[in-house]
């Protein structure tokens, strides 16, 4: 078995031929075919969480693993482009901590906006990427502290989960935007289940089989 791999600051790729040629020769392009696979090993899998509402309660990838395990385990997933370079779709999850929360219905992404902020307490409502937070970081306050960590939050919404304790501008590190995000299980909360990425400390929140069942 060859195995490609790349190291860049703590995200580690493995990319084994065993596991991208594992349907060949069969149809290569089609869902679960070997380009498909070949395609989440190089870019990371692809999230929906139309696909996860649709296909309660194990969450898989086109690919056909079951990926976004809650047993502490990480998956590595891609950034949804038609999101970042379109606009996000997001709808009230909740209020918590003095901020209403949004998920993106199509990739998780949460946003926090104070609840004084009048502009942003729609039910649904679409919405851009700040671009300039991504290019110099966003600057932030804290949230909360949970599940061992600091959580906050930028004025354009967009959140993270990290360890360190005081940061004041946080920013997106290059090997995220380069492979992706590996996200790991933090807890069930609405109907969702929040994921976190272990290099940016970005959060996701996941259709859970729990909201998918009622
Ligand atoms: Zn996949
Ligand atoms: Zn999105
Ligand atoms: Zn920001
Ligand atoms: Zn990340």
């Amino acid at each position: 078995m060859l195995k490609l791999r790349s190291t860049l600051g703590r995200a580690e790729v493995t990319v084994s031929t065993a596991h991208v040629l594992g349907t060949w020769p069969l149809s290569p392009g089609a869902r679960g075919g070997w380009l498909h696979r070949a395609g989440c090993a190089l870019f990371g899998h692809a999230v929906d969480n139309r696909r996860f509402e649709a296909a309660a309660p194990a969450k898989t990838c086109g690919c056909g693993e079951e990926i976004l395990h809650e047993d502490g385990s990480e998956t590595r997933v891609r950034h949804t482009l038609s999101c970042f370079f379109g606009r996000h779709s997001y709808a009230r999850i909740g209020t918590r901590d003095g901020h209403d929360e949004y998920m993106c219905r199509q990739c998780g992404h949460p946003l926090l906006f104070e609840v004084e902020r009048a502009d942003f307490r729609a039910q649904c409502f679409e919405k851009k990427v700040r671009y300039l937070c991504n290019l110099f970081g966003h600057a932030s306050h804290v949230v909360t502290r949970r599940a061992g960590m600091t959580e906050y939050a930028c004025g354009c919404g967009h959140t993270f989960l990290r360890e360190a304790a005081d940061l004041r501008r946080v920013t997106h590190p290059p090997v995220c935007t380069l492979l992706g995000h590996f996200v790991r299980f933090v807890e069930r909360r609405n109907g969702y289940s929040e994921h976190v990425c272990r290099n940016c400390g970005h959060t996701f929140g996941f259709a859970s089989p729990a909201r998918s069942m009622h």
